[in-house]
């Protein structure tokens, strides 16, 4: 299985699709906000700085995200492939990546860059919950993926929270971070011939077929 990396605006579904990957290939879903949001928890200098980054939706240091990145990386579950989703968010992260994917002899795989309209996001940012126990994804402004219950986990009964930047203001600010970073990475992976553009305004099942034709070999790039 080759390495899978996500490139998408916030709420663009990315952590929907990594799910449904999982779910099939059974390879590791490494999100550098998942691992940001656990290391904000924590009482430390490092913890403090990383909450008060993910409250206001800016980017946390490059020299944390790189040295994190790296050490998940080394894990023996990543070596048969796995999915980077947060990361690169610029340019010097990509070269980093880089760096880092040769120093391990790991291949880039597939960049799928999932495209989608603004207001789209704007309508799934103000709905998403998220499970605090098993990091289940719900939407509710959509009738398909509200939970049955009110604020309760339809898979494991753990309570939904909404993200402390799932809001419009850092939203704006994220997406506007976004448009300006990812110009330049998305340039980088079409260079290398990894880059595949997938359409993220279908349903959830229409995005996940289309990214699976490609990995599993059905279509020709
Ligand atoms: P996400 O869950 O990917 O939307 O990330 C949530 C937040 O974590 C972002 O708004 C950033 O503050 C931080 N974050 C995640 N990945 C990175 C990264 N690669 N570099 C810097 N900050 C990051």
């Amino acid at each position: 299985m080759k390495n899978i990396m996500f490139i998408a605006p916030p709420a663009a579904g990315k952590g929907t699709q990594a799910d449904l990957i999982v779910e099939k290939y059974h390879i590791p879903h490494i999100s550098t906000g998942d691992i940001l949001r656990d290391i904000s928890k924590e009482n430390s200098e490092i913890g403090h700085y990383v909450s008060e980054v993910l409250s206001n939706g800016g980017l946390v240091k490059d020299d944390i995200t790189d040295q994190l990145i790296e050490r998940r990386l080394k894990q023996d579950d990543c070596k048969n492939g796995y999915i980077i989703d947060g990361f690169p968010r610029n340019i010097d992260q990509a070269k980093i990546y880089d760096k880092i994917l040769e120093k391990l002899g790991y291949k880039m795989g597939y960049v799928f860059l999932i495209s989608i309209d603004e207001k789209e996001l704007e309508k799934r940012i103000t709905g998403r919950r998220v499970c605090e126990n098993c990091k289940a994804i719900y939407n509710i402004n959509s009738e398909i993926h509200s939970p049955k219950i009110d604020s309760t986990c339809d898979l494991c009964g753990g309570r939904l929270y909404q993200r402390k930047d799932d809001n419009i203001e850092a939203f704006q600010h994220r997406y506007q971070l976004y448009l300006e970073k990812t110009e330049a990475i998305i340039n980088h992976y079409k260079e290398q011939g990894v880059l595949y553009e997938i359409d993220g305004n279908g349903t959830t099942e229409e995005v996940f077929q289309a990214i699976d034709r490609i990995i599993s070999g059905d279509d020709e790039k």
